[in-house]
């Protein structure tokens, strides 16, 4: 059986993750030592444990060591996965985290599905409802599955309680995707949501973005989204070029000033603005596993994180693929290609 070493690189959640997924749609079990070894608390936390279960639930995999703190898991999947399930993580933890650990199989899987997930929807540090939903899916699509996500209700921290529904048809195989050049960009637009938060904040957060990105008022949205659990505000700057889709967002938190959080989407769309790359940094890291598995393809992006390079390893302890990165001259862009040898 596969051993993964969970401390190496980035040596966070997504190491698990990843494994998760390539598990599920390969039928090929592994074990991972070491698991988040310098977080702090180390060991899975109850939204890994989430994505455990879940996988497991889909693909009725025996699993060993899976518990809050555990350093150490087996699992075995035993079926192919495709069906309808629904999941609740229980805590505010990340709803598209567990997701985009359980797509991967859904994407070529004997049938369509529909997946449930109940926790957390704008998270920091996780992708957001519509970062998944403009930016991450359209480009899965492309591939071939058809994807329909809905946002029931938003979650936000403490208590969670969002709910995501996912519709996938899946595709017979996954078609190859390059990403090279952003063509024009034809529209950058903000949405600010406000959940039981007064409207001042919003329209705080509307006047830095106003101020400092060549926005018109018309591609501004301010929305009141109250049916949620918590109190939860989250700014979303959305780039639409002519051959991608990119999605920045913040996630405010209790303390930190309005102005503070529409900076640092601000911030993320200037990053990925001077860089001239195609796929921001995330989108990098989350687009490598549908690439591999389609056994080709191709993006321009910013200098790799730690979290991609970190997941090319996770990636070839299942797929013996090609995965390289080349910077391109003396940009600020590098090119990664995906060329499986064998699958
Ligand atoms: P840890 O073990 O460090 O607690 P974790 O399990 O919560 O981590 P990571 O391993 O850090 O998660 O993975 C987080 C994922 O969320 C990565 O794929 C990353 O690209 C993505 N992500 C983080 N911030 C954003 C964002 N603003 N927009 C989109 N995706 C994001």
């Amino acid at each position: 059986m596969r051993t993964i070493d969970g401390s190496y690189g980035e040596g966070g959640g997504q190491i698990l993750r990843t494994a998760l997924s390539l598990s599920v749609y390969f039928g090929a079990p592994f074990r991972i030592t070491n698991i988040r070894p310098r977080r702090s608390p180390p060991g899975l936390r109850p939204q890994h444990l989430a994505a455990v279960r879940a996988a497991a639930e889909i693909s009725d995999a025996e699993v060993v060591g899976a518990s809050v703190g555990s350093h150490e898991l087996t699992f075995s999947p035993r079926r192919s996965a495709f069906g309808d399930f629904t999941f609740s993580i229980g805590t505010a933890g990340s709803t598209t985290l567990v997701l985009q650990t359980l797509l991967p199989a859904l994407f070529t899987a004997p049938g369509p599905s529909t997946v449930l997930i109940e926790g957390g929807t704008h998270n920091p540090k996780a992708p957001t409802y519509e970062f998944l939903a403009r930016a991450f899916l359209p480009l899965v699509e492309r591939m071939g599955p058809k994807i329909r996500a809905e946002l029931l209700r938003p979650g936000f921290y403490p208590r969670g309680g969002g709910r995501l529904r996912v519709e996938i048809v899946p595709a017979r195989s996954l078609a190859p995707l390059r990403l090279e050049n952003r063509g024009e960009l034809r529209r950058l637009s903000v949405d600010v949501q406000l959940a039981k938060l007064p409207r001042y904040i919003g329209e705080r957060e509307i006047a830095v973005l106003e101020k400092t990105l060549p926005v018109t008022p018309d591609a501004v949205r301010l929305r009141f989204v109250d049916d949620s659990l918590s109190p939860g505000n989250v700014v979303s700057i959305q780039c639409d070029f002519e051959h991608v889709t990119e999605v920045f967002t913040a996630v405010g938190e209790r303390g930190v000033p309005a102005e503070k959080v529409a900076n640092e989407a601000a911030q993320a769309l200037r990053r990925y603005w001077h860089s001239g790359a195609v796929v921001g940094e995330h989108l990098a890291d989350q687009l490598l596993v549908p690439l591999a598995l389609a056994g080709s393809g191709s993006f321009v992006t910013s200098q790799p994180t730690a979290h991609t390079l970190t997941n090319i390893e996770v990636i070839r302890h299942f797929i013996d693929a090609d995965i390289r990165c080349a910077r391109i001259g003396d940009t600020e862009r590098w090119l990664v290609t995906v060329g499986a040898r064998n699958a």
